[in-house]
């Protein structure tokens, strides 16, 4: 199995208790845009991922590698902020302590 399959959680508006919009965006890793489709009732990952491809989207396998269109378009000059993912209170690194006899 190549990977696991991009999952899309949407967000849901309710009305009155009943799930009356279900809302699925995504979030360009390259620049602040946002897209977002809404649907009534709930849409597979499929139709999600068609519908942002079709806009030009590119989806990567995790929601940090998404690519608006117009991201794909430019080429990449600047290389990537190092988002470090060890980031809050017990990222720090402990370190062995050296003892020198
Ligand atoms: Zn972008």
């Amino acid at each position: 199995m190549p990977g696991i399959a991009r999952q899309f959680e949407p967000q849901i508006t309710r009305t009155g208790g009943a799930p009356s919009k279900y809302r699925f965006t995504a979030r360009c890793s390259g620049c602040p845009k946002t897209d977002t489709y809404e649907a009534g009732r709930p849409a597979g990952d499929e139709l999600v991922k068609g519908y942002f491809k079709e806009r030009g989207w590119l989806l990567g396998r995790d929601r940090a590698y998404d690519l608006c269109s117009a991201c794909l378009a430019k080429p990449r000059e600047a290389q990537q902020p190092q988002l470090s993912n060890d980031a809050g209170p017990k990222g720090r690194q402990r370190r062995p302590s050296l003892q020198v006899a």
